[in-house]
């Protein structure tokens, strides 16, 4: 049969911050195929979940069992299957798993073989990745991401508690992908010199996504040492900022706990609120408030919403279901989209279908524990998600996605199209 999968094995390898992670190979008459899933810190509870060993190894944190089941379970039930049915072999897959959140099988080990799938089915078929995923998902596939690059890092990735976990710079106002990359580096790079003069050698230490972490002690203090690198780099009105409060860390008891300081969910609202006012540069807030606080969630959007963009990660973790509760319920404007939140490539385009039906912005995110796979910078093309966040544009694991999406956008040429601030649902 043509286009069938021969042979699909998996190993273990590790991810940025050197856990162990599952790299799938999917074999076919066109090569071979490799798909390597990411990990993250700060985790929603209801993402489908990462199957790990326990144990002593790698303080636990082993995949074997993941990858056992790839081996064994996974592979004689895909193996003879065409590589282009994306949606039979993530059917099947979720099928053989039968639990609602992928533990049995671990979506871990579902995701690398998904990943591998469809990079084979794009060999099939004889088209760039980023063309193919466009031709499943039935989008145009030509455009650019409008990057959200974090600069400065806190919460979980930086060991840091009460605070907020990502201030990211929003290169907008650039004709170009490329121009806007090379916008955010230089802010990026301007902001390492200020904060070094500050603060020292100890003021440019850098958490998991490569944003910096100097010893401030509020989110002003931190959004104007971020303005001023703007400002100095030469992009003032054309580089905006966005934040990633991942706010259910410092939720508990009923009580946010924010830099010292304690709030009702309304008194957080409040918060964003009198922020925006003094950074009318802010365009994009991500999990300001708490995974299950929808009535939270629903207050700041009718209060902000029609003024930033309002982002859901934690809240929605990529799943249809939670999708469509938010879209009903107005609990936000967009989707934070990432693949291992729910573990199949067919979902992932399900979950960014129904949220662009509802006028939903999407970005796609990788995850504080990466790799140098860079599938999503093709899937953020394929789906015309026009968002990404793919962290700093410094260590490797996050330049692999920037660097392809290079690639991506010398490749579409006069056709690629970049949205700039048009990308930003409000
Ligand atoms: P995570 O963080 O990958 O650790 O979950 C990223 C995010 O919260 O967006
Ligand atoms: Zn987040």
């Amino acid at each position: 049969m043509a286009n069938e999968i021969r042979k699909i094995r998996a190993r273990q390898v590790l991810d940025s911050r050197g856990n162990p992670t599952v790299e799938a190979n999917v074999n076919t008459e066109h090569g071979l195929f490799c798909g390597i899933v990411p990990s993250g810190a700060s985790t929603g509870a209801k993402e489908a979940v990462e199957l790990r060993d326990g144990g002593i190894a790698y303080a636990g944190k082993g995949v074997l069992k993941a990858i056992a089941n790839v081996n064994g379970k996974i592979a004689p039930l895909i193996e003879g299957m065409d590589c282009t049915k994306q949606d039979e072999i993530d059917n099947a897959m979720i099928e053989l798993d039968g639990t609602e959140n992928k533990e049995k099988l671990g979506a871990n080990a579902i995701l690398a073989v998904s990943i591998a799938v469809c990079r084979a089915g794009a060999a099939a078929k004889g088209q760039r990745l980023f063309e193919y995923i466009a031709a499943l998902s039935g989008n145009k596939g030509i455009t650019m991401p409008v990057p959200q690059m974090n600069v400065m890092n806190g919460g979980k990735h930086a060991d840091m508690e009460e605070d907020i976990q990502e201030q990211m710079i929003v290169p907008f106002g650039a004709k170009n992908y490329s121009k806007a990359l090379e916008a955010g580096v230089e802010t990026y790079h301007t902001l390492e010199k200020i904060l070094k003069k500050k603060f020292g050698a100890v003021g440019t230490l850098v958490g998991d996504e490569g944003g910096f972490v100097p010893q401030t002690t509020t989110v002003e203090e931190e959004l104007d040492f971020i303005s001023k690198a703007i400002k100095e780099a030469g992009y003032d009105g054309k580089i905006g900022l966005a934040i990633d409060s991942a706010a259910t860390e410092f939720f508990s008891k009923g009580k946010y706990r924010l830099y010292g300081k304690e709030y009702s969910s309304g008194e957080m609202v409040d918060f964003y609120a009198d922020l925006i006012k003094t950074y009318s540069n802010i365009i994009s807030l991500e999990d300001g408030l708490a995974e299950e606080d929808w009535k939270g969630w629903k207050e700041l959007t009718a209060k902000i919403g029609n003024k930033i963009q309002i982002v859901g990660d934690d809240l929605l973790v990529t799943n249809p279901k939670r999708i469509a509760r938010a879209i009903k319920e107005k609990n936000c404007n967009a989707l934070l989209l990432k693949i291992n939140q729910i573990g199949t490539i067919s979902e992932s385009l399900e979950a960014s279908k129904e949220s662009k039906k509802a006028g939903w912005g999407i970005v796609v995110s990788h995850r504080s524990g990466e790799t140098e796979d860079s599938f999503i910078s093709d899937f953020a093309v394929g789906i015309d998600a026009g968002q990404s966040k793919f962290g700093a544009p410094a260590r490797s694991e996050r330049n692999a996605k920037y660097n392809q999406l290079i690639r991506i956008e010398e490749e579409l040429g006069e056709k690629a199209v970049y949205l700039g601030k048009k990308a930003f649902n409000k």
